[in-house]
Parts: structure tokens; C-alpha cells; sequence
């Protein structure tokens, strides 16, 4: 996975584009589904209520004309008539007029139902999505319904004396004839001519039920589909969240923390530690300051190094020989531990360098000061401390042990033949560290038995 940070920010800011561009067109399938099914539903229950009203209007007209023909009451009449009269849009609706109506007594009917607009029930119809089959059935149950608008009509002119002639028309006068009336009203043809209407609209609403029944399943079956897809897309982006925070945190918040701790290992001076990274813009900012530490940590060493160590010789100048000379005291006076300190001066030095030259003189000093070291142990210390002054600490040495030790030292320096030079010798001043001894104490101490080998003829030991 070594793509870098831009690459990774693309693919991510893709990825989010694609799930949430499939996301949008999902939910807007889902909403032209539910939509659709909503319009399904509100058109159903449009077209049921009107094929619904055409049956009611047949009740109530036959209602009407019954009660009419019974009761010779003119209002029963006039109802019969408006019923007529609102249907074929020529007397205005009341509101709600499919629902409940002639059922009521006025003046609830007018508080409940107020008049609205003309129009006519068969008009209202047209504007629904009826099928061909449903949109005939429905003609016919219409056209039927005129039918049994006759026979109520024949009845209505037989209550008063009006009869049929040869042709059709109501010019024969006679008595009027209730009896007449209401066996037409009664009649089987009467009942035959109703069922001509009832049975149309048994089949619309057969018809309707079934193809709505269809549409309904076929969309729903959509809707489950849209679902099913968006279910899938939510476990892929909940898969894709975890690999992007995944991604994130390899490729911004380790990397992070990273170079958080390298910042503060450099800050307090701390040893460069080798670190493992990417190849990516994270990684070679972190490698780069890892390499600005170490280029710092290698500087401060070899500063410190400077600092501390004479070029010459080697070994601890003089300022690191204090330090080492404060640390060794504190140490015995701690432990009570013994403590000797030796210091060594080259007899007629400056002979050397008169007779030799400089140069051979610093040779000297530098092969002498490898023969010093190498006859201490690991524990011993050596610095320089002036020109040709050496300082040697014998910590856990007391002052017999380091007497023989400082012996077979000078022995070693006089009988040790130099390149150019043939031999030289050294004057050693010798102590041990007494109880609660500061170190210009110990320190005047040894120089001034320095002095006194020197005084007493040189190449000797004073302690
Ligand atoms: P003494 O026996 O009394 O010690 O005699 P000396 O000649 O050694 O006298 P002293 O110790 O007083 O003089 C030290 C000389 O060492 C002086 C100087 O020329 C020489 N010297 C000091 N430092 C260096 C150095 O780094 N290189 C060289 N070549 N000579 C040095
Ligand atoms: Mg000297
Ligand atoms: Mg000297």
C-alpha cells in the first residue's frame, strides 16, 4: 500500500463521490416509487368513489321515485330531479357529495354538505385513468342507468295520468294510475334493469381491484429492489469508512505521532532511534528531520568530544580531568573507598624541543601519552592537565598499590626508547585522598610533592 498522501486523498474524495452519486440516484428511484404508488392508491380510491357515487345515484333515485309513487309527496319529487339534475352537472354539487347525502334531513344536509360547482359525474370520470375495459364497463353502466330513468319516468306520468302512445311519447291521457306506477317500479323488468347497472360496475370494480393489485406488487417489488440496494451500499460504505480510517490513520496518524516523537527526542537531546516509514510525503518529512537529529546528534557529539578531549594526546583535557577529578572524590568520600591521584611531569622537556624541534616534541608527548593508557585499567583515568603535566586517578587503589604502580610507570617511560629521541624520564608526585580532602586540597597536595621530585633531582617518585 506505498501510495502517497495526494493519491490516497484522491481515491478516497472518488470513492465518496461514487457511493454518494449511486446514494442520490437510489433515494430518487425510491421517491418516483413511492410516488407512483401513492398516485395508485389516490387514483383507486378516486375511481372506486365515483363508480361508487354511480351506484348510489341509481339508489337513490329509485328510492325517490319509490317513496314518490308511495306517498304522491312532490318533494320526493324534486329530489328525484335534482338527483337527476346533479349528475348531469346541471345543478351544482354539494361538497362531499360522493360520501354521504340524500341519507340526510336538511338543513343538516346544507350545514354539512354546501353547494359548490356544476359539474357532471360523467366528465369527473374522463379525468381518471380508467382502462379501456374499465373506462366501457363504466359507459355502460351510465347508459344502463338512463334505462331505469324511463321506467321511473313512465311511472311518474302514470301517477298522473299520462300513458305511452304508439311511438313512445306520453300523449295518451286517462286516469292516473298508482297502481301502475309502482308495479313498474316493483317490477322484474324494473330489478332486471338494475342489475343491467350494478353488473358493469361489479366487473369495473373487479377489474380495477385486479390491475391495481398488479401495479402495486410490481412496484413494490421495485421499492424491496431499491432497498436491497441501498443495504448493500451502506455495508460497503461502512466497510469503505473503516478502510479509509484505516488508510487514515497508517498514512496520517501514525506517521504523526511519529513525528511528534522524534520532535520531542530532539527537543530534549534524546539518542536518535532508527524509525520505519513509508515512502510518501509523511514519510520523507519524518526522514528528513530524522536525518537533520542525527546530522545535530553527530555535531553535538563530536562538540562534546572537542570539548572534552585533548587533540593532541587523546585523552581528557584539562577541564574534563576536573570533572572526572570532582566525580572520583565524591565517589570514595561516598564509599569510602581509597583513592590515589598521580601527577607526572617530562624531565627537561624543553630540551626536546630545542634540541629535536616541536614536532618530534609532539610526537613524544603523543607516543608517551599511549603508554601511559595503555598501562591503566579500565577503571583508571588520564588527562592532561598542562603542557607536559599529566593527571592519573587510581580509584580503588590505595596509596602502597599505587606506589607500585607509579614505580613500574616511571620504570616503563625511562626504559622506553622513542623514535628519534633516545630516552626520557618522568618526575611523579603521588597521594591518597584523606578523609573529607577537597580536590584543591588533594590537588595542591600531589603538585607540591611534584615539585618535590623535581627538587630532589627528578626521574623520582614523592609521596
Ligand atoms: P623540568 O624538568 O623542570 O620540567 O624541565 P622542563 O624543560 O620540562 O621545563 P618545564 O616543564 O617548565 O617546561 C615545559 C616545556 O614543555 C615548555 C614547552 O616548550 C614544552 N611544551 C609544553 N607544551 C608543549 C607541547 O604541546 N608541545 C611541545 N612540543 N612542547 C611543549
Ligand atoms: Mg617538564
Ligand atoms: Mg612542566
Amino acid at each position: 500500500m506505498n501510495i502517497n498522501i495526494q493519491k490516497m486523498f484522491l481515491i478516497i474524495a472518488f470513492f465518496i463521490f461514487v457511493i454518494s452519486a449511486v446514494f442520490i440516484r437510489l433515494t430518487q428511484d425510491l421517491h418516483t416509487n413511492l410516488t407512483l404508488l401513492e398516485s395508485i392508491e389516490k387514483n383507486k380510491l378516486a375511481m372506486i368513489t365515483k363508480a361508487d357515487e354511480l351506484r348510489h345515484t341509481s339508489d337513490d333515485l329509485t328510492k325517490y321515485a319509490r317513496l314518490y309513487t308511495q306517498t304522491k309527496n312532490k318533494k320526493y319529487k324534486e329530489n328525484y330531479f335534482k338527483i337527476i339534475a346533479i349528475k348531469n352537472g346541471e345543478a351544482k354539487r354539494p361538497l362531499r357529495y360522493e360520501h354521504i347525502y340524500w341519507d340526510l334531513f336538511e338543513p343538516t344536509r346544507s350545514e354539512l354538505h354546501p353547494l359548490q360547482e356544476k359539474y357532471a359525474l360523467k366528465n369527473a370520470m374522463t379525468h381518471l385513468p380508467y382502462s379501456k375495459y374499465e373506462q366501457k364497463k363504466l359507459d355502460l353502466a351510465e347508459k344502463n342507468s338512463n334505462l331505469l330513468v324511463g321506467l321511473e319516468v313512465q311511472a311518474f306520468n302514470a301517477l298522473e295520468g299520462l300513458f305511452l302512445d304508439a311511438n313512445g311519447s306520453y300523449t295518451v291521457r286517462g286516469e292516473p294510475n298508482q297502481r301502475l306506477a309502482l308495479d313498474l317500479l316493483y317490477s322484474l323488468d324494473y330489478l332486471k334493469a338494475k342489475e343491467k347497472i350494478m353488473i358493469p360496475i361489479d366487473f369495473f370494480l373487479m377489474f380495477l381491484d385486479e390491475r391495481n393489485k398488479q401495479n402495486v406488487a410490481g412496484i413494490n417489488e421495485v421499492v424491496h429492489y431499491v432497498f436491497y440496494k441501498i443495504f448493500i451500499l451502506m455495508i460497503f460504505s461502512t466497510f469503505s469508512t473503516g478502510v479509509i480510517f484505516f488508510m487514515l490513520y497508517k498514512k496520517l496518524l501514525r506517521p504523526l505521532k511519529l513525528l511528534t516523537d522524534e520532535i520531542k527526542s530532539f527537543k530534549q537531546g534524546s539518542v536518535v532511534q532508527d524509525i520505519q516509514c513509508y515512502e510518501d510525503e509523511m514519510g520523507i518529512l519524518i526522514k528528513e528531520f530524522h536525518l537533520m537529529h542525527q546530522k545535530q546528534d553527530n555535531n553535538y557529539k563530536n562538540m562534546q568530544s572537542l570539548a572534552l578531549t585533548d587533540t593532541l594526546t587523546q585523552m581528557n583535557n584539562k577541564h574534563s580531568l576536573l570533572l572526572l577529578l570532582d566525580k572520583e572524590i565524591r565517589y570514595a568520600h561516598r564509599y569510602t573507598n581509597p583513592l590515589s591521584i598521580l601527577m607526572y611531569d617530562i624531565d627537561f622537556f624543553k630540551k626536546v624541543n630545542d634540541t629535536y624541534g616541536h614536532d618530534v616534541g609532539d610526537k613524544v608527548l603523543a607516543t608517551l601519552s599511549t603508554l601511559a593508557k595503555d598501562s591503566l585499567r579500565g577503571m583508571d583515568s588520564i588527562g592532561r592537565y598542562g603542557g607536559e603535566e599529566f593527571l592519573i586517578l587510581l580509584p580503588n587503589t590505595s596509596l602502597d598499590n599505587a606506589k607500585i604502580f607509579a614505580q613500574r610507570f616511571k620504570d616503563k617511560v625511562a626504559h622506553y626508547t622513542f623514535e628519534t629521541i633516545d630516552s626520557l624520564t618522568i618526575s611523579i608526585g603521588l597521594v591518597e585522598l584523606q578523609e573529607n580532602e577537597t580536590k584543591d586540597e588533594v590537588f595542591k597536595r600531589v603538585d607540591t610533592l611534584l615539585y618535590v621530585s623535581k627538587h630532589n633531582g627528578r626521574n623520582c617518585i614523592s609521596s
